[in-house]
């Protein structure tokens, strides 16, 4: 079948639009499949930005994926800049990682009971990210999360938390919270179903805003367990630590008892090796990880000193279990994962290279009209004015113009984030080709848009 030619074939990009035309119509299969997920799933999806709500188009029924592109049903070819949400630092389908995944499952699907991988996974992470020596694995990252802070809570015997506005950490009722305009002690959860009650010990404060931190600190001097951060914010777009917030809130949970959890589901073995914790320096208690740690197979990570770790059962009393956990199929995809991007010191410099070429392009072609944050392999570019640096100015951005982005940008073969508040990825698979012709598109866009205004 005929791809669209988009990205394939060396075709110059789509231009015309009859040509755009046609592939914009190319999503028939699709359709039908959303019309009949639509039947027996919530949405038609799994998870519900798949869904394609905040940009208007049909969401791509994926049918295989290899390196740098995924190919939905109808037969196109697109440049993934999704990732699946991150795991995808390799790419897709990496040959040494399916081998391993094969052999894997030739020995059984699971056992519930301990394997040699498991142990094997545990002494990787301890050495790439030193503050992990004592971890256990569980199957998503918000289990992660979810467990880290019960941990903290058990260790410090505290009951409430601090999270800050716009980061996500998983779908757990007690972060389900970002508490918008409420008042700083008090957290009204985002989702139906969550009771009050359930989040009433969740605390918002703002990110990069240390007084908001501090407020909360002092009239709580003797009940925080711990802070939660995603040290990049990832989940409201990418946005940055300033400089020295990191090291603030490390500062500051000290003197006050409570533990600092490093939410690194995202940036774990993506900013470096030893995750933003390496890359920033500043090293937390707790650290949760999942995504790139199962090599695109369902793990997530929890882990910190021993003294800590040592609260969780069968050693403590804080309990935590799981029928798949340690999955041997998962183990053997996050192991190899792992291995790789040990074994290759200038991957972490060839994906800033990559992101830093389309950011710089992108600043270039749409001057003031957006903002683009960049750090490693992670990048956003908002609909916004000015700089980005909280879930305020993040919020502020014009969706409907990300949708327009969106939209032109798959019709011409490229997969980005159907959601401005997400991360655009980058992978080691993309190839120096792709990234020049996305760039090239991007330009593109943000001319014909100028032309357009002026
Ligand atoms: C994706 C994500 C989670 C949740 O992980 P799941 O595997 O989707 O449950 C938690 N925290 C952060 C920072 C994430 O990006």
């Amino acid at each position: 079948m005929d791809p669209g030619g988009a990205v394939n074939g060396g075709e110059e990009p789509c231009r015309n639009s009859e040509r755009t035309e046609r592939i914009r119509n190319m999503d028939a299969r699709s359709k039908q499949l959303f019309e009949a997920a639509r039947e027996h799933i919530p949405g038609g999806v799994n998870s519900p930005v798949r869904a394609f709500g905040a940009v208007g188009r049909t969401p791509r029924f994926i049918e295989s994926a290899k390196g740098d592109r995924i190919v939905d049903v109808d037969g196109n070819e697109m440049i993934d800049y999704v990732c699946s949400w991150g795991p995808g630092i390799l790419g897709h389908a990496h040959p040494r990682v399916i081998k391993k995944v094969q052999e894997a499952c030739e020995a059984g699907l699971t056992y519930g009971a301990p394997t040699q991988r498991e142990v094997e996974l545990a002494a990787l992470i301890a050495e790439l990210i030193p503050s992990m020596e004592v971890s256990r694995l569980v199957s998503s990252g918000t289990e992660a999360v979810m467990s880290a802070i019960r941990t903290a809570r058990g260790y410090t015997k505290r009951d409430r938390i601090i999270k800050f506005k716009g980061c996500y950490h998983g779908h757990s009722d007690g972060l389900l919270v970002k508490a918008g305009s409420a008042a700083l002690t008090t957290s009204v959860p985002d989702s139906a179903g969550v009771p009050a009650d359930y989040s009433k010990n969740t605390l918002v404060a703002s990110y990069n805003d240390r007084s908001s931190v501090e407020a909360i600190f002092r009239a709580e001097p003797d009940g925080i367990a711990a802070v939660i951060v995603e040290p990049v914010a990832a989940n409201m777009g990418v946005v940055l630590p300033e400089p020295g917030f990191l090291e603030f809130l490390r500062e500051i949970t000290l003197q006050y008892g409570a533990l600092l959890i490093f939410d690194e589901v995202i940036t774990g073995f993506r900013l470096a090796l030893g995750g933003a914790q390496e890359y920033y320096g500043v090293v937390p208690d707790l650290t949760t990880l999942g995504k790139i740690v199962g090599g695109g197979m369902p793990i997530g990570a929890y882990g910190g000193r021993r003294e800590i770790m040592k609260m969780v059962s069968p050693d403590g009393p804080v309990y935590q279990a799981g029928t798949l956990s340690g999955n041997p199929i998962a183990t053997a995809a996050g192991l190899e994962t792992l291995r790789i991007l040990k074994e290759d010191a200038s991957v972490y410099a060839r994906l800033d290279k990559k992101a830093e070429q389309i950011a710089s392009a992108v600043r270039k072609a749409a001057g003031e009209s957006v903002c683009v944050n960049h750090v490693g392999s992670l990048l956003s570019i908002f609909f916004a004015p000015g700089r980005v640096r909280s879930y305020e100015e993040a919020a502020s951005s014009d969706t409907a113009r990300y949708a327009d982005y969106f939209g032109y940008l798959l019709d011409r073969g490229i997969y980005v984030a159907p959601s401005q508040f997400e991360a655009m990825f980058l992978s080691d698979a993309h190839t120096p080709e792709d990234v020049e012709y996305t760039c090239r598109v991007m330009q593109e866009y943000f001319s014909e848009k100028k032309g357009a205004r002026g």
